[in-house]
């Protein structure tokens, strides 16, 4: 029995080895595309009001386009550009791009996503205003995405450069609400402007047994009783989106109306509505 057990520890070693290995390899080639100009490349998905369905505003979301394995999605990249700190450079170039492409887009709103490893860094506001003020993008028209766990944070850096970025006029959102750890009763004192209703619960619309109905509306009445602005993402049939415009949800994002697009594709779309 002990030797099957070491045969399966040497199994599980090797296991490791492979995955520690692949991460190095992830981060190493990152380093690489984050030198260049032509690896990283910006999406961006629209973000529709749920009255009119008119475009209000989109969120920029990373691709990595890696010279031999393809097309990368950010969730096999994000994890290891935090943990080894590169997400602090990806961060800027993703900001910076999406800045830059936003400006000829009208008064629609830009949401860009922050990782809570980029917002520990007591120089991050400072980093966000060198780059409005490079590209010419009021900030009024700025969204940073936000996630729970940044505002657990405990030596309330976070906490800080979020009232920062506020002083700016910069807008915040809480991403992937109800996937975390903060309480409803929580959402009076954060210090944010809208919430993102997780996927996961928009998904759940329409299926019956489900609970998520419920969740929803709960989420999207304490959100208006507080003052703040909703969107529910993840939006895939119309079931789900008349149930979110029924329970008052102030914006959808999804495949029903739309997968992220490149930047030309993007304008299009918002030249098509302008005309109608
Ligand atoms: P997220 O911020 O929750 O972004 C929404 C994700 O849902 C995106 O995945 C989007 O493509 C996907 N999505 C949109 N509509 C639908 C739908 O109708 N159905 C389904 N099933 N999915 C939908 P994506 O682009 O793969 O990004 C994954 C996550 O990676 C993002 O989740 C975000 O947390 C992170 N991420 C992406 N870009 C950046 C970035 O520039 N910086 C940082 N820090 N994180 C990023
Ligand atoms: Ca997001
Ligand atoms: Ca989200
Ligand atoms: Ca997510």
């Amino acid at each position: 029995a002990k030797g099957g057990g070491r045969g399966r520890y040497a199994i599980f070693g090797q296991a490791m080895d492979a995955l520690v290995q692949e991460r190095r390899a992830v981060e190493h080639d990152l380093r690489i595309a984050l030198e260049g100009n032509d690896q990283i490349v910006v999406l961006f998905q629209p973000l529709y009001s749920a009255g009119t369905r008119r475009i209000t505003g989109v969120e920029a979301l990373a691709r990595w386009h890696h010279p031999t394995k393809g097309w990368i999605t950010p969730d096999a990249f994000i994890p290891v550009a935090e943990d080894t700190g590169l997400v602090e450079q990806l961060g800027d170039r993703v900001l910076r791009a999406a800045c830059q492409a936003a400006r000829g887009w009208g008064a629609i709103k830009l949401a860009v996503n922050v990782s809570v490893v980029e917002l520990r860094n007591p120089l991050y506001p400072m980093k966000v205003a060198n780059i409005l003020m490079a590209t010419g993008l009021n900030p009024h028209q700025l969204e940073l995405e936000v996630t729970e766990s940044t505002l657990t944070d405990e030596n309330g850096i976070c906490a800080a450069n979020i009232e920062a970025l506020r002083e700016l006029g910069v807008l915040i959102a809480l991403d992937d609400f109800g996937t975390g750890f903060s309480s409803l009763s929580r959402l009076q004192s954060l210090a944010v402007d809208r919430i993102k209703v997780d996927k996961s619960f928009v998904q759940g619309l329409g299926t019956p047994g489900s609970s998520d109905a419920a969740i929803v509306e709960a989420i999207i009445k304490l959100a208006q009783a507080t003052g703040l602005k909703t969107t529910a993402e993840g939006v895939e049939t119309i079931e789900q989106e008349e149930h979110l415009q029924r329970a008052g949800c102030d914006d959808l994002q999804g495949f029903l109306m739309s997968k992220p697009v490149s930047e030309v594709e993007l304008s299009k779309l918002l030249q098509s509505q302008d005309e109608q």
